[in-house]
């Protein structure tokens, strides 16, 4: 990676798209504009202008267009594989440039940007299209008297809602399977992150995608993606976000056209120690980081470390010190581990729970408050909390921040219960070195990823969500996602 000041003057020359992206061109929509503002200082980095309703239904006119007359759904696998790989090649030959993009957005580091959430998402693109002429339909045994297939069809019109916590990865994860399935989309991007997505959507052109298949629509939720909710005729809606929004628009659903839903929503994710754990130091290096990658900006950030008792006091001493060990401050500078939090009442909302912790009887260890203030930035220190108990506030809630809850357990059975003990199930680690004990307990948690002996979240090849509030119906990455954007038929012909 090269230097800050390398970002620094990228930062300053970036060219930055402002306005919706339909059919193949960027237009100005007629809503409220609205500012994205750098997290890290303060600064207005651009206005921004939003769709209207009227502006959302002609987005779905013209995606259904697409669709129907199967410009894109009508290619080849082989030709829809080359134009999805290309914009992969397309996003990595303007590394530099999104990373900076998503780092001045987002608040979140660079050398994340650069180094996992660019190639990441480019490789995601990839994938997909690698699998586009690899996934094969059915013949069944049928009657004898009629042949019987069973194949898959994109759905239609796709509608996909990310967050900000992971732009462009978040939408990388929507927008490749829907597309390598032949789907027109409509996706749209959080107000507060839209800068990457516009820049795939000006490099889909580039690769070959036709106009009107790849649609962004940029606006608030509670006017762009709730007329995305209630549309009547959009096939499916995909989500990752709030599971209280989530919830909605399930409801809406079911209020409308039945719509598929698939929703990928929050967590509040275990980390458990078992006493037989030999190396603390790989275990305390793989917690932190579990905890306060992303600034605790993340689905499955690990935010209760449980610790065996006897094992305890020596393991946290070590997890303080790795937190006070991280470096936190402007995410242009690849040196920093932590970045800004990504607006002003995230960070106050999180600064609340650091707070109510502390009325709660939570031993404050380090961290605890705001840092770097001179810089206009919302920076947080990685904060460590002792003597939580599994009904505290920050054992409870998803605090999406930089803040840890260590609680203490004394058997397999107990911190099975603890750590099951929540409304969510995305994510859980955990770190024994008996063979017998990961594999009974990886079975025991309920939750859609399980790491063992680290902290990770699977990789493009592996399916992810989550069981309970964390998820429905729905897996990002892997062969499975490709296939949520088809539906199932059956062709049943007399011979
Ligand atoms: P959020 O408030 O639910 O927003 C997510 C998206 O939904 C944004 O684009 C937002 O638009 C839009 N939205 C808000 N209200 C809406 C409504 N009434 N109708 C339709 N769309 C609406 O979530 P967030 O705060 O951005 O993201 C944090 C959450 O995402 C956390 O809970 C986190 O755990 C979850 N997450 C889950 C995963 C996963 O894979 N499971 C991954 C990443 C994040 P505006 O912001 O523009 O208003």
């Amino acid at each position: 990676m090269k230097n800050r000041e390398y970002y620094a003057a990228i930062a300053k020359n970036l060219k930055l798209h402002t306005d919706p992206f339909i059919n193949g061109a960027f237009v100005k929509g007629g809503g409220e504009p609205f500012k994205t503002i750098n997290p890290a200082t303060g600064e207005t980095i651009a206005v921004l202008s939003s769709n209207t309703v009227e502006e959302v239904y002609e987005a779905e006119r013209i995606a259904r267009a697409a669709f129907e007359d199967r410009r894109w759904a009508g290619k080849s696998p082989a030709e829809r594989k080359e134009i999805l790989i290309r914009l992969g090649e397309l996003m990595m030959e303007h590394r530099d440039e999104l990373a900076v993009m998503e780092t001045l957005d987002s608040g979140k580091p660079i050398y994340d940007n650069y180094n996992g959430d660019v190639p990441e998402s480019a490789d995601t693109f990839r994938y997909h299209a690698e699998a586009i002429d690899k996934l094969q339909d059915a013949i069944t045994q049928g009657d004898g008297e009629h042949l019987s297939l069973v194949v898959r069809e994109p759905l239609g019109v796709v509608a996909a809602i990310v967050p900000w916590n992971f732009p462009m990865q978040m939408a990388a994860w929507k927008l490749a399977p829907i597309l390598a399935a032949g789907n027109s989309v409509i996706i749209k991007p959080a107000s507060l992150t839209p800068l990457s997505l516009l820049k795939i959507a000006e490099l889909s052109k580039e690769a070959g995608i036709p106009d009107g298949v790849l649609n962004v629509v940029l606006g608030s939720g509670s006017v762009v993606g709730n007329a995305l909710a209630e549309h009547p005729k959009i096939e499916a809606l995909t989500f990752t976000g709030s599971t209280e929004v989530g919830k909605r628009l399930l409801v809406q659903s079911g209020q409308t056209n039945a719509k598929r839903i698939f929703l990928e929503m929050g967590g509040k994710n275990p980390c458990i120690v078992m006493p037989d754990v030999k190396d603390f130091d790989h275990a305390a290096a793989e917690a932190v980081n579990a905890v306060f990658w992303n600034m605790g900006e993340n689905c499955t950030s690990n935010s209760r470390l449980l610790v065996h008792r006897d094992i305890k006091e020596e393991f946290v001493k070590l997890v303080v010190e790795k937190t006070e060990a991280l470096r936190t401050g402007d995410p242009l500078d690849p040196g920093n581990n932590l970045g800004a939090l990504v607006e002003v009442p995230h960070m106050e909302k999180v600064l609340g729970y650091i707070e109510t912790a502390k009325r709660e009887g939570g031993k404050l260890l380090t961290g605890g408050g705001r840092i770097l203030t001179e810089t206009g930035g919302n920076f947080i220190a990685p904060t460590v909390f002792d003597n939580i108990t599994p009904d505290m506030t920050i054992a409870r809630d998803e605090i999406f921040g930089p803040v840890l809850g260590i609680m203490e357990f004394g058997t397999e059975e107990e911190a099975i219960r603890i750590a099951n003990d929540t409304v969510y199930g995305l994510q859980a680690s955990l770190f024994t070195d008996d063979l017998s004990t990961a594999h009974r307990v990886s079975r025991m948690l309920q939750a859609g990823t399980i790491s063992v002996n680290c902290y990770a979240e699977g990789d493009i090849g592996t399916p992810f969500g989550g069981f309970k509030q964390s998820g429905f119906m729905s897996r990002d990455n892997s062969v499975w996602a490709n296939q949520q954007y088809t539906e199932l038929k059956t062709i049943w012909i007399k011979l």
